[in-house]
């Protein structure tokens, strides 16, 4: 009897025991892999829905982790930003993607935008100021075409700050989008007040889209009251035709989605660029 109480002890011991060991050995993995640059920019294609065509990318990170091949941010950004390591990852996306954009624009696309996203931790620290005037000045790429993103909870959690922290930014000429709108105590009210210039209506709402009549009209009630208050709004998510179609209809400025593109490594960017440049 002793033996087995022991064992039924260590069962839910160990059972402990292994998610912590998975998170501290993923955290000694994600070290590991910011020192040998085991991380990637994948980019996805943004649609403007008028004039049919590309104009911007946002700039999604992967982790090429030497063993268990490529990872989405799904199975590592909760820890990385727990641990605080998503900052020098998000630093590495930031330059990155602006060098890739001004390598972009040297070739002749001078109409493309890129998006990139702050971290929770990012956002909050001051610094990022500082980092984002760096990296423009290192890559010398124009600010006009750089949009940060930060999600609607991130914003909404201290405003004050949010307002002052988006507007020293814009002041550098930055963009800002507004993503992930309407997964959190969304209400039209804020959005008056924080200074974005773009919105990213969740991809939760067009899911449901083509099925739900009331989600139709609450899409399209989103899209005049944002365009009321002169936001770029960006429907995310979108995977079929008919979705598009809809979009078009209620005149939803961009849209972004596996129907036009799943995000893609830099050397396929180029290509599909330079594809649709010969059309
Ligand atoms: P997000 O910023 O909302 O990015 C959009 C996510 O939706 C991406 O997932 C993209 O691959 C996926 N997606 C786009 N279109 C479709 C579609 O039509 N259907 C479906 N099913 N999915 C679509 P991904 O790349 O796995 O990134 C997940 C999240 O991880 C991002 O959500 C973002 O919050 C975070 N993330 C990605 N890269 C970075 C980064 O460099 N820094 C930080 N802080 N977070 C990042
Ligand atoms: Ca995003
Ligand atoms: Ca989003
Ligand atoms: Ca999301």
């Amino acid at each position: 009897a002793k033996g087995m109480g022991k064992s039924t002890y260590c069962f839910y011991d160990e059972k402990i025991n292994n998610s912590l060991m998975d998170k501290i050995e993923l955290q000694s993995e994600l070290r590991t892999a910011i020192e040998n640059n085991e991380f990637d920019v994948y980019y996805q294609a943004q649609i403007d829905l008028e004039k049919d065509r590309i104009v911007g990318f946002e700039a999604l990170v992967r982790w090429n982790h030497p063993t268990k091949g490529l990872i989405t941010p799904a199975g590592f950004v909760q820890v990385a930003e727990e641990t605080g390591l998503i900052v020098p990852i998000g630093q590495w996306v930031l330059l990155e993607a602006c060098k890739q954009l001004k390598q972009w624009e040297e070739a002749g696309f001078t109409e493309i935008n890129i998006a990139v996203n702050l971290s929770a931790r990012q956002f909050k620290d001051a610094d990022i100021v500082e980092t984002v005037c760096e990296v423009i000045k290192e890559t010398k790429i124009d600010p006009n075409k750089l949009e940060l993103e930060i999600t609607e909870s991130i914003a909404l959690e201290n405003m004050s700050y949010s307002i002052a922290m988006i507007q020293k930014l814009k002041s550098i000429g930055v963009k800002f989008s507004l993503d992930d709108f309407g997964t959190g105590y969304s209400s039209m009210n804020y959005l008056k007040h924080l200074p974005v210039n773009n919105l990213k209506i969740d991809k939760s709402f067009l899911d449901t889209v083509m099925e739900d009549q009331n989600d139709q009209k609450i899409v399209s009630t989103i899209i005049t009251l944002a365009q009321t208050l002169d936001l770029v709004v960006i429907a995310e998510g979108v995977e079929s035709n008919e979705q598009a179609v809809f979009l078009k209809n209620v005149h939803c400025d961009k849209a972004q989605g596996y129907l036009y593109s799943k995000p893609i490594p830099q050397k396929d960017a180029g290509f599909l660029l330079e594809k649709l440049r010969e059309r």
